[in-house]
């Protein structure tokens, strides 16, 4: 049984394939222009279908646009899909911008020279796949440079594409040593005709995997919209619960402590009766400003609802928690908030702080006793720090937010 792969055919398909996909690239890139390198990689796929289309009116066109420009094109196209890629990704090679150039004017010059002056199939093939491998290679090596990115499956996908394909094109060199010059180069075998299906092959990978990696991005982005509360900025509760999980886990392999502080602004419905809700929602968006202000790097600080805010300290002793809300309270009882320049308010707040114990079977508890500890620092009068396992409580100062307007 052989194969009989029609050149021609292959050609057609590969332009149709490269018009379909680039085409779709604008179309996506369009609707999506966050994503830079898409168009990049559209143009890419344009220009392999302009340059199927130059291969495929073999003899019916001058060889010049048939032979140089044709193949030119194939190797530029190539270049557009990875760098295309790496500027999706955020990669940036030195070498490769001069490299990548410099391949394209050395291929046109040899297909010119194998064409117009000492015409040879068998070097143009040579000529040809050398550089197309070189190419390939080229965006193999930039993927594996990123160091975040070459972990995942999609970058795998594709850097194993790039290597499938360079290593095609390394086979087709050397076997072209041993085969006899076809007399026209549409009629140059099984190989060549592979050629093309290694082209289609990587329009359609990258293709694939280029909206593959939009897809993850934009699922990225919309759990991190799913994590943050829209009015501050901070976390919310729910990613408030994930960074918990991971600390309550860390402290029991560990044995270190964790701390957690609730805090709830002082009589803040009065703020919303007198100045208005919207200058409320401005007043919270101030007190998360403090809270953020205040944190070490690996604190979290989230609003947990309402004027209702937690933090999460790891690595914290007894005496550090209530440090730090009392450093938070005697910043909120010392801040005065002005907004629109005309409207002054100064507020409290209370804060229950608990500490990881170790018999603490989930970190709930410690949310239940820091809770607790709000509740009382709450019914002892506001605007302080209170601790249930210590019964220690920070100053307390006035009792009612002042405002003024
Ligand atoms: P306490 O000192 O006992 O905590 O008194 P409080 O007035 O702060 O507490 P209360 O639970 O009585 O009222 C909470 C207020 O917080 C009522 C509600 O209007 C306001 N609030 C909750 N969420 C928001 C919000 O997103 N924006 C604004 N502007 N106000 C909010
Ligand atoms: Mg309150
Ligand atoms: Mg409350």
């Amino acid at each position: 049984m052989s194969i009989q792969l029609d050149f021609r055919t292959l050609s057609l398909t590969l332009v149709l394939f490269s018009l379909v996909f680039g085409l779709g690239m604008f179309a996506y890139s369009k609707e999506h222009a966050k994503f830079s390198g898409i168009k990049t990689i559209g143009a890419g796929y344009l220009l392999f279908g302009a340059g199927g289309v130059l291969l495929g009116l073999r003899h019916f066109i001058h060889d010049f646009a048939s032979i140089v420009l044709s193949n030119t094109a194939l190797i530029i196209a190539v270049v557009l899909i990875y760098r295309g890629l790496f500027q999706f990704i955020g990669i940036s090679l030195r070498f490769e911008r001069w490299m990548s150039p410099t391949l394209v004017v050395l291929l046109a010059a040899a297909m010119y020279f194998y064409s117009f002056h000492i015409p040879d199939i068998n070097l143009r093939i040579q000529a040809f796949s050398i550089t197309f491998a070189a190419a390939c290679f080229i965006g193999a090596v930039g993927l594996l440079q990123h160091r975040e990115i070459h972990n995942r499956l999609v970058a795998k996908m594709l850097i194993a594409m790039f290597i499938l394909v360079g290593a095609f094109f390394i086979f087709r060199f050397i076997w072209s040593f041993y085969e006899i010059p076809p007399d026209d180069f549409m009629n140059a075998g099984f190989l060549s005709a592979l050629s093309i299906i290694a082209g289609e092959f990587l329009v359609i990978l990258s293709s694939f995997c280029t909206i593959w990696m939009a897809s993850d991005e934009l699922q990225d982005e919309l759990s991190e919209i799913a994590r943050v509360d829209p009015l501050t900025g901070i976390y919310n509760r729910r990613a408030f619960d994930e960074c918990c999980d991971i600390e309550f886990s860390r402290a029991l392999r560990s044995g270190t402590s964790f701390a957690i502080i609730m805090c709830d602004l002082d009589h803040f419905k009065k703020v919303n009766d007198k100045h208005g809700h919207h200058i409320g929602d401005e007043v919270l968006r101030r007190f998360a400003a403090i809270l953020q202000d205040r944190i070490r790097q690996h604190d979290v600080v989230a609003r947990f609802g309402g004027e209702e805010f937690i933090l999460l300290l790891p690595n914290n002793n007894t005496e550090q928690g209530l440090q730090v809300a009392e450093q938070i309270r005697a910043k909120t009882a010392a801040t005065r908030i002005t907004i629109d320049g005309n409207i002054s308010v100064t507020l409290s707040a209370s804060f229950g702080v608990a500490h990881y114990c170790a018999g603490d079977s989930d970190w709930s508890s410690v949310l239940h006793r820091a809770d607790n500890a709000l509740y009382a620092a709450k019914k002892q009068g506001r605007n302080r720090v209170f601790d249930l396992a210590t019964a220690n409580q920070g100053l307390q100062t006035d009792l009612m937010p002042r405002e003024q307007t």
